[in-house]
């Protein structure tokens, strides 16, 4: 079983500490702290014991250190992250409104990160890899996203496995490039992650069951959808339909719960753990990362997940 391996954005993101004021006057912040959806996928696999690595590019500065040296530490092969000179590391602000949503003030497709390309290191770390996971909102970078097509091609035809995030705005995926990315991964993904109703837009369909039916016809081995305070399910041919409630946990700031989940499950099936059992441990992830400020804050190892799991009262049937 080679690594699994993420391509994209490493960024820092640094809080607002009040809700509803804005970036309009003064106020204390909180952070900085690592990010990117991609970093936060692979150090949740790296935490939860499966073999990592990344393919990114920062800046030669203190918000790429704290990446880099965050993730090395973890355990994730940072041998393909490029230093890139002459850029900043990619950044976001995050404040948060009044009715708990989120605005951010980004500087990422300008930052080190566009600069992401297939370098000698990354082949290499690609070479030796098992499976890629693919994020949609990293294809919203220039220059990613041939990176990202030519990392899934090379690790399926060594035999290695895809996992796909669709992490898709409903507009974007009408127009028809979009359209035709989407079509393009589902052709070559044999886990597929949606959230909520990015189930029913990344199948074109119009109910659950229809969405479903539609992405396991089309050869896409597992669906596993996202319900955030309401759990998940799984469905496959082999095993059906699985649902795994949630923890009923306190949400603090839900930034990274989706990918936390999506690395403890993928993890848990790469090392032969039922859907049943996988699920529990990546409802267990995404709780215990909504319950942390900062979206790398709440990875978990696979002992924290037990213990959590435990102490809820729960285990698998
Ligand atoms: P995404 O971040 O991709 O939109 P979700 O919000 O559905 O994904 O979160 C992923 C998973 O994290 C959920 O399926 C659930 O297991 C867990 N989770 C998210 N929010 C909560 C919450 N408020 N309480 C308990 N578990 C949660």
């Amino acid at each position: 079983l080679g690594p699994t391996v993420t391509v994209g954005e490493i960024l820092v993101e640094i809080m607002a500490t009040t809700v509803g004021a804005g970036f309009l006057s003064p106020q204390p912040l909180v952070g900085p702290f690592a990010s990117g959806a991609p970093a936060i996928f692979i150090d949740q696999v790296a935490q939860f014991g499966g073999a990592a690595g990344i393919v990114a590019a920062v800046g030669a500065d203190d918000f790429g250190t704290l990446n880099v040296e965050r993730l090395r530490t973890d355990g994730v092969d940072v041998s393909a992250v490029a230093i890139v000179p002459g850029k900043p590391t990619g950044s976001a602000f995050v404040r948060y409104r009044a009715d708990g949503s989120r605005d951010f003030v980004y500087n990422i497709t300008h930052s080190a990160a566009g600069d992401t390309s297939m370098t000698a290191a990354a082949r290499t770390l690609i070479a030796r890899g098992g499976h890629v996971h693919v994020m949609g909102s990293a294809f919203a970078i220039p220059g990613i996203g041939a990176v990202i097509l030519e990392a899934v091609a090379s690790i399926r035809a060594r035999g290695g496995s895809v996992s796909f995030d669709p992490n898709i705005r409903k507009e974007l995926a009408q127009g028809d490039e979009g359209r035709r990315l989407i079509d393009d991964m589902l052709a070559v993904t044999d886990l597929l992650l949606p959230s909520g109703d990015e189930l029913l837009v990344a199948a074109d369909a119009a109910t659950e069951p229809a969405a479903i039916a539609r992405l396991l016809d089309l050869g896409i081995g597992e669906v596993v959808l996202k319900r955030g305070s309401a759990g998940s399910s799984h469905f496959s041919r082999a095993f059906g339909r699985v649902d795994c409630p949630a923890f009923a946990v306190e949400e603090v700031d839900p930034t990274g719960a989706g990918d936390c989940f999506g690395a403890a499950y993928l993890t848990s099936r790469r090392a032969g753990l039922p859907p049943a059992r996988a699920l529990l441990y990546a409802n267990a992830a995404g709780a215990r990362t909504v319950t942390r400020q900062g979206p790398m804050e709440g990875v978990s190892s696979r002992e924290d997940l037990e213990r959590f799991i435990a102490a809820a009262g729960r285990e698998v049937k």
